[in-house]
């Protein structure tokens, strides 16, 4: 039986147009408009592609968007400088620091700078800590996006043995913590590229996340019926276009649901981003979540 398609670009968009509501209801009660910095540094095509793709759907939202660009050159001091000017700034409710960094620049420096109330990309040691602990503020983008995905798509988790294929601390990782929290209650296997007999592993899961940045990593014969699969690797093939973890045309075969790419988790790390902004623009007012 072919699996059913999660399509991530129809939830994006129902779940945007709730977030535009909730902020011109902000606006209307409250005289608030949440504002999002994103600061890039240098020439990166790919960067500038997704600050562009935040600054638009930002936009759209009804929120303030702003971008700072600094020169490839830009010393660690003003880019730390930068940060702490918008920690300062009361327009600005999440500061998002665009990766990666120049090879001179300390990336773990800056988001450690960023004030944890504004840390909307959830990459401050401290926002990880609290999630670690039981006790999230933000959640960072891409997991957050998987997890909703989930939910719309009336995937139990609780009980359930997910494995995430990738540990990293963009996404993985975090994940892994998420998933395990009071209230998800899921099983979880973190695997990596030290993991033993992937496809074992694979095998005994009701979710397989793929987050591993590997085309084709996970094939048919890792899939067993009833599976869901959400791929979160974006990937350029040789032609070019974007692609997967997954070996889609093989496991759509197999699995019970499946994420494409594109359109799958990719418009929703975006949409998670507006979420923790206007989540951030509330809890900086003491204004309580609609
Ligand atoms: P990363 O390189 O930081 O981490 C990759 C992880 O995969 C590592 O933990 C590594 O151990 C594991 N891995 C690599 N090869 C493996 C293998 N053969 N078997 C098992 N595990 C293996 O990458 P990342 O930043 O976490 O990104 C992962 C993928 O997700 C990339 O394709 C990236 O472009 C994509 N991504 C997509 C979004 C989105 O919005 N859709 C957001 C972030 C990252």
């Amino acid at each position: 039986m072919t699996a059913r398609i999660i399509d991530g670009k129809a939830l994006a968009q129902q779940v945007r147009a709730r977030i535009a509501d909730d902020v011109a209801h902000l606006r209307a009660e409250h005289d608030v408009t949440p504002g999002l910095c994103a600061v890039l540094v240098g020439e990166d095509p790919a960067s500038k592609v997704y600050v562009g793709m935040k600054h638009k759907a930002t936009e759209a939202a009804g929120m303030l968007s702003r971008q700072i660009v600094l020169p490839d050159d830009t010393s660690q001091e003003d880019l730390e400088r930068t940060v702490t000017d918008l920690n300062a700034d009361e327009e600005i409710d999440g500061i998002l620091v665009q990766l990666p960094l120049p090879d001179h620049l300390d990336a773990r420096r800056v988001q450690e700078l960023i004030t944890p109330a504004k840390d909307v990309d959830a990459l401050n040691p401290y926002t990880a800590g609290r999630l670690a602990i039981g006790d999230p503020t933000f959640l960072s983008c891409t997991p957050y996006g998987v997890l909703e995905i989930l939910e719309h798509a009336g995937v139990e988790v609780a009980g359930s043995n997910v494995v995430i294929v990738g540990r990293s601390n963009l996404v993985g990782r975090p994940l892994s913590v998420m998933l395990t929290l009071k209230g998800r209650d899921a099983t979880v296997t973190l695997a990596h590229s030290r993991t033993r007999d992937l496809g074992a592993v694979c095998r005994g899961a009701d979710v397989i996340v793929a987050a591993a940045g590997q085309i084709g990593l996970i094939t048919a014969d890792m899939v067993s019926p009833g599976t869901t699969v959400i791929d979160v690797g974006t990937n350029r093939g040789e032609d070019g276009k974007l692609v997967g973890d997954v070996d889609f045309d093989g496991v759509v075969e197999v699995a019970e649901a499946i994420t494409p790419v594109p359109g799958g988790v990719g418009p929703m790390t975006v949409t998670m981003l507006l979420q923790n902004t206007l989540e951030a623009a509330r809890a900086r007012r003491g204004l309580p979540r609609r």
